[in-house]
């Protein structure tokens, strides 16, 4: 039994599902996993959710890509690393001598890692010579990013989840945590439970927060912007607006109060369908707690309105002073594990890593210093820009990592006919993906079980993973592969572990200064931003904000109405989001035996109003009918949903629900807006 028990591998690593960045012991035994064993981590403790403790068979499974795929006239063949290579940097190099470095593109995934990322992002500007790169928060977070741009300087949580738990007041508008980020929300629910924690969920729908919230209220869907400004409103009207902190930390204040104008209490009220008593309950609980944490994700997020509500969020923390301390402020709750590390290593157009401008002259010339060549100013196209630039012909060729655009964004033909247009796609990935369909080229990527790296997770903390099993088959890890195809494009870079590539994010993000892999040995963590001594931050503003003279500032903004309204034909509102036990687009999820049984089928949640409006039982099967397209699907009677809306599961193994959403998106980032769907429901026969 000594000698079995030697050939169990013990290696620490970080949860590959979301952003809550649970980190435990993985015990294998060649490339069986045995079991997750947490170990305090910094972000859990020792705690796990389903999916981290149960969800890792994936990287066994049969369908894992092992080796290069071609395309060639009937389906793909496999080919040798020296062909796909090859392929890959001749078709690259000869489009962008043909059409110039523009008419590529890059997207970066936010599963893989910081330093994954970081090369993929250094390939597309120092060898490709092009700005477009970005990476899937397009998705979902771009606009609570914006949002805090905006307002505070930097788009991460204020402070850590730790501090979640520590506040007096949570307010969860448009998430579900306790699904979407369970362990998260455990912190949550024990602080509600025993230490008196007040809780206010904002939701359409009633999940499981939502039962326990002290106030759970239903703002009509796109309306929340108007609620958010009413509470700032009533803060200076009633005389609690925190006026000592704005007069030293806030600019703009007359300009925000001048905006706030029309967003009366009774005007909210009416637009957000909201009974005026409710709303002044909300803001007396607001007015009671000295510390406040505001979180929110996609039900804010996936809006036309979506960066102004972020943005309002935001004006209300700041209005009631919920900054600069621990136990308050914004908390954009991040989706995958490294949402957040891919938007800090500057997979994104218009910045370098560490959120540095590309339009900075300052900042591009140390850049141009350190990687040795001209880099371009023009910020470049984000995802949805490439994918227009791909039907007028600008846009030729796409190197694309780990993200299976045609599941995920809201409208999954347009998207199709787009990748149909490109001369050239390169789709690196993990399992065949609807998206590989597409490609030209498919190259094996490795899990992050199979390789070393950090992830950062939605508290702005880096953490270690380490490599706990070998490559299957052929596969490599992602910034393997692309040292490999920027090499053979004229580059010389020879990294030979991460920890090089970190040094040298850290050598030119000021956020990532103090960044080593021996200050991140084991369970070692920290917090960006990291000064070079080391010393990293918890509480994000603690000196102040980070905009030339130290203030944050208002940010003024108004109200339209949501783009797709309900009319008599469309009459009923379509919502979607997580469950407990899949992941996103379920690619991992769905090759867990175990999760899968678990998990019923696709269903519609519709109200007990609708379903005896309209006769319809559970289990009853009826076509969902939108303006963009059509799905059939059971029913499901529940009080979780009210009136006129119905909510289905963002994804299922029947498919995804973007067939029904369309291609509006929010004003500022081009996320499109998928909490927004107007459908009609048609009763199908008995079977
Ligand atoms: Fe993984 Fe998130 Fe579950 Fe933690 S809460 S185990 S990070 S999926």
């Amino acid at each position: 039994s000594k000698m079995r028990e030697e050939r169990i591998k013990r290696t620490k690593t970080v949860c590959t599902y979301c952003a809550v960045g649970c980190s435990y012991d993985v015990w294998t035994k060649d490339r069986k996993i045995l079991k997750i064993v947490p170990q305090h981590g910094d972000a859990n403790q020792i705690s796990t959710c389903v999916k981290g403790k149960f969800g890792w068979d994936f990287v066994n499974h049969e369908e894992r890509l092992q080796k290069p795929l071609i395309r060639t006239e009937n389906g793909f063949r496999e080919a040798s690393w020296e062909e796909a290579l090859a392929l890959v940097s001749e078709k690259l190099g000869q489009i962008k001598k043909d059409h110039g470095p523009d008419s590529i593109g890059i997207i970066v995934s936010s599963k893989t890692t910081n330093e994954d990322g970081y090369l993929m992002q250094k390939f597309a500007r120092s060898v490709i010579g092009t700005n477009n790169i970005d990476n899937c928060s397009r998705y979902c977070q771009a606009p609570a990013t914006t949002g805090l741009f905006r307002t505070v300087g930097y788009g991460g949580d204020a402070g850590s989840i730790e501090d979640i738990g520590k506040s007096k007041l949570i307010v969860i508008v448009g998430a579900n945590t306790a699904e979407a980020h369970p362990v998260l929300a455990t912190r949550i629910k024990r602080s509600h439970k025993l230490l008196g924690q007040r809780l206010i969920v904002a939701d359409p729908r009633e999940n499981e927060m939502a039962r326990r919230a002290n106030i759970h209220f239903r703002p009509r869907p796109g309306t929340d912007l108007v609620w958010l400004c009413a509470m700032s409103r009533y803060m200076f009207d009633h005389g609690h607006a925190k006026l000592d902190f704005i007069k030293q930390w806030v600019n703009n204040e007359e300009e925000f109060r001048k905006s706030l104008e029309p967003f009366t209490m009774e005007y909210a009220a009416k637009i957000c369908e909201v009974p005026l008593d409710t709303l002044e309950a909300v803001a007396l609980e607001m007015v009671a707690a000295d510390t406040m944490c505001i979180l929110w994700a996609m039900g804010v997020t996936q809006h036309i309105r979506a960066s102004d509500t972020s943005t309002a969020i935001s004006n209300l923390l700041l209005t009631t002073g919920n900054y600069m301390r621990p136990g308050c402020g914004a908390y954009p709750l991040r989706g995958h594990n490294n949402v957040q590390g891919a938007g800090d290593i500057g997979a994104s157009p218009n910045n370098y890593p560490g959120y540095q401008s590309v339009n900075d002259p300052d900042i591009r010339g140390r850049f141009e210093k350190t990687w040795g060549v001209p880099l371009s100013p023009e910020v470049g196209m984000n995802n949805h820009e490439m994918m227009v630039g791909a039907y007028e012909g600008r846009f030729r060729a796409m190197y694309l990592s780990g993200e299976d655009m045609i599941s995920a964004d809201s409208n999954a033909n347009w998207i199709a006919g787009g990748f149909e247009k490109l001369e050239f796609f390169v789709v690196q990935d993990i399992f065949f993906s609807e998206t590989c369909r597409y490609a030209d080229v498919i190259l094996p990527a490795s899990p992050a079980l199979e390789k070393d790296g950090t992830f950062t997770n939605t508290e702005r903390r880096i953490q270690r993973l380490y490599h706990a099993l070998p490559e299957l088959g052929d596969s490599m890890a992602d910034w393997k592969i692309t040292q490999e195809i920027a090499n053979r494009m004229g580059a010389n870079w020879s990294y030979s572990h991460p920890s090089e590539i970190m040094d040298e994010l850290a050598s030119l993000s000021p956020i990532h200064a103090g960044v080593r892999y021996d200050r991140l040995e084991g369970y070692n963590t920290l917090q960006w931003p990291v000064a070079s001594d080391g010393a990293d931050q918890p509480v994000l503003y603690l000196n102040g904000f980070p905009f030339p003279d130290n203030k944050a500032r208002f940010w003024p903004v108004s109200f339209t109405e949501p783009e797709e309204q309900l009319d008599e034909d469309f009459d009923l509102f379509l919502n979607n989001g997580r469950q407990l036990e899949h992941f996103h687009e379920g690619n991992m999820t769905y090759r867990v035996s175990g999760i899968r049984e678990e998990t019923p089928e696709r269903y519609l949640e519709i109200s007990q109003e609708l379903a005896e409006e309209r006769g319809m039982a559970t289990g009853r099967w009826v076509r969902v009918i939108s303006r963009h397209g059509s799905l059939v699907i059971k029913v499901l009677v529940t009080s979780r949903v009210h009136g006129k809306q119905v909510y289905i599961p963002l994804f299922s193994q029947e498919g995804p629900v973007n067939v029904l959403t369309g291609s509006h998106a929010d004003n500022a980032t081009h996320t499109p807006a998928y909490k927004e769907t107007a459908v009609k429901i048609k009763v199908l026969p008995e079977q």
